[in-house]
Order: structure tokens, then C-alpha cells, then sequence
């Protein structure tokens, strides 16, 4: 024993001795290959190609050491599973949104959008200076999986419909292509939620197989074309007023790395999610106008009675259904304080401006 362990003292020793030279050459030779597997359209406009734009980041600012590789829907698993695959390491990456995941977690829901709830620059607000990062890992670690915010939405479109919607009773026996909680409405109000991926979309729009659908904004959906499957084009997105999309890591492979890399994924991630926003916000206008001009969409606001009773439906349905599940409920209490404070912020700072600039 005394033998063996003087020998590994030894080697130990010599690695240490000889690490001011060695280590630098090992470490540029070491390198990590990941896989990164998404609900999008493999290289979807903004959406597909922010899930490429923060690989090549992680790849080019690791210089190489780890090198991510992405797979659209489908590709290697579909859309819907890749939360499943990336928690039991089949890949290392996932790339899609927390209300896909509402089947786990409800509380994972109010990581991506909350009817209602924060715009972009509150929801990154809430996750890097609120608390609401260590709520989100809390809610995946269960899973074995590390999140990151990778894309913001900004506030999106209400939706596609062949009819208007003048009033709630609108909305009833509608059978529409709407996630997480904003689904939740809808069911309460008398209408089916469906959620489809990106990808089944605008054929299920078409075929009649749904009545309705949302899916992002202006620049997104004439990409799919689904102004090609429906007249109406509502706004705003009350059910989406920020939504985040995200990026989630297989903890064992993220703990795995060297600090180094760990905070290459984190900050590539950060600029991702800055990138996405700037992204959609610089082209939503531009597309709205090709859709409404060209296109021919019928564009309308959402009545102010029917949103105010949205609002009212949304808040009762997002308390009950975090009052079922304790970590839920401490989500909630954190996101709802946080909307408060941010809003009252808000009321005297963007919202006043806003006002101002128009004049
Ligand atoms: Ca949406």
C-alpha cells in the first residue's frame, strides 16, 4: 500500500512540476464534441438560426475545445422529445421553449411566457437580477438539466383566425394551436388548446385539422406563410408579452467542463438571448407590412373589453394551477412580486415614454 501510494505521490508530482508547460498544449488539443437538438424547423428563420448562431458562438469563443453541433426537429429526435433526450444524455443541448414542458413541470411554464405577464426586458430582469435564474434551475434539476435564456420574442402576435373575435363567446369551441398557460385560458373559456410545433402548423391551419393557431410575430409567421391559411391577424399576444426561449445543457456534461467552457455556454447563451430580441424586433415591422400590403392580411386589435376579460380569466387560471404544485406556487410569488414592482417602474419609465413619443 505504502508502495503503491508513494508511486501515485510520484506521478502526481511530476504532472504538477511539469503542468507550467504541459498543460496549456493538452488543453488546446482537448476537445468536446456536443450535440444541440430542437423543437424548430432546422435553420428556421430566428428562431432555428438563433439555436445556430449560439453553437458557432460556444464553438468559435471555445476556440474550438467545445464544439457544439445542431439538429433540427426531427433530425435526431423529434420536437416534443428533446427535453427527454437531452435529460438522459443522448444529446448535451435542447433548444426550445419551458411551456412545451408543462407535462413535467408546470412551474416550468413561467419561464417561457405568462399570460399577462413580463415583457422582454422584464423577464431577463426577473431571471438575471430577480431571482428567477435559481428558481428555473430548481425547476429542471429534477431533470438533470442545466437552463439557460436564450432568445426573447419580445411581445407577440394574438394570432391567425378565419373569423373575428369580437367577444369572448368568440372564443368558445375554437380549436386553436396555442401553448402553455395561454392555452390554459383558452380551455376556460370554452375553446380547445392544441400544441403543435412549429412545423405541423400551417398544414394543420390549412387542412382544418385547428380553426386557429399563434405562433410568433409578424416576421415568423410570413415565414410559414400562414397568412396563406387565414384572413385575421389579431394582436397583441396577451398570452406572450416576452416570451423566452431556452437553451437547457445535460448537467452531468455541463458540470464536466472546465469553468472556462461552463462560462462560455452561459455567456454565449446571454448574448443569444440579446441577439434573438434584436433580431425579431429589427424585422417584425417590415414583415407586418408586407403581410398587410402585400399580402393582404386583415389586421385587428383585440377588443379593449375582450383583453380586459382575458386578464381577468389569465391571473385566476395561472394561481390555480401553481396552487397544486408547491415549487409552483414559489415561482409564482416570485414572478408576481416581481410584476408588480416592474411594472409600477415601467408605468413611469418606458410606459410614460412611449406615451410622450407618440405624441
Ligand atoms: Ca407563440
Amino acid at each position: 500500500m505504502r508502495r503503491r501510494d508513494f508511486i501515485k505521490g510520484a506521478a502526481v508530482a511530476s504532472v504538477a512540476a511539469g503542468a507550467g508547460v504541459a498543460a496549456p498544449m493538452a488543453q488546446a488539443q482537448e476537445k468536446i464534441q456536443w450535440k444541440m437538438v430542437t423543437t424548430w424547423p432546422k435553420s428556421f428563420p430566428a428562431l432555428g438560426t438563433g439555436a445556430n448562431y449560439l453553437a458557432e458562438l460556444i464553438t468559435t469563443m471555445s476556440g474550438g475545445r467545445l464544439e457544439v453541433k445542431v439538429y433540427g426537429a426531427g433530425e435526431l429526435v423529434p420536437a416534443f422529445e428533446i427535453f427527454d433526450a437531452v435529460s438522459r444524455g443522448t444529446a448535451q443541448m435542447g433548444h426550445g421553449a419551458a411551456y412545451y414542458w408543462k407535462g413535467k413541470s408546470e412551474a416550468a411554464q413561467f419561464f417561457s411566457a405568462v399570460p399577462f405577464g413580463l415583457t422582454a426586458q422584464e423577464m431577463n430582469a426577473w431571471l438575471y437580477h430577480g431571482g428567477g435564474m435559481a428558481l428555473w434551475e430548481e425547476v429542471y434539476a429534477p431533470f438533470g438539466l442545466v437552463p439557460t435564456a436564450a432568445l426573447n420574442t419580445g411581445v407577440q402576435m394574438g394570432g391567425w383566425f378565419n373569423k373575428e373575435i369580437n367577444t369572448l363567446a368568440d372564443l368558445k369551441g375554437l380549436k386553436m394551436r396555442i401553448p402553455g398557460l395561454g392555452g390554459e385560458v383558452l380551455r376556460r373559456l370554452g375553446g380547445t388548446p392544441v400544441s403543435l410545433p412549429g412545423g405541423e402548423i400551417y398544414s394543420s391551419l390549412k387542412s382544418g385539422a385547428i380553426d386557429a393557431t399563434e405562433w410568433v410575430g409578424p416576421y415568423n409567421d410570413l415565414a410559414f406563410g400562414l397568412h396563406k391559411a387565414a384572413q385575421y391577424y389579431y394582436y397583441p399576444g396577451w398570452h406572450e408579452p416576452g416570451t423566452t426561449l431556452e437553451c437547457f445543457i445535460n448537467k452531468e456534461a455541463f458540470e464536466a467542463l472546465p469553468g472556462d467552457l461552463q462560462a462560455i455556454v452561459l455567456t454565449a447563451s446571454k448574448a443569444a438571448n440579446l441577439d434573438g430580441l434584436s433580431e425579431l424586433t429589427a424585422r417584425n415591422n417590415q414583415a407586418l407590412h408586407t403581410l398587410v400590403y402585400q399580402h393582404k392580411v386583415a389586421l385587428r386589435q383585440f377588443p379593449a373589453e375582450v383583453l380586459a376579460q382575458l386578464k381577468k380569466v389569465s391571473d385566476e387560471v395561472v394561481a390555480e394551477i401553481v396552487s397544486k404544485d408547491p415549487l409552483g406556487r414559489k415561482v409564482y410569488d416570485s414572478f408576481t412580486a416581481f410584476r408588480e414592482q416592474a411594472a409600477a417602474w415601467h408605468d413611469i419609465s418606458e410606459r410614460a415614454y412611449l406615451n410622450a413619443r407618440r405624441g
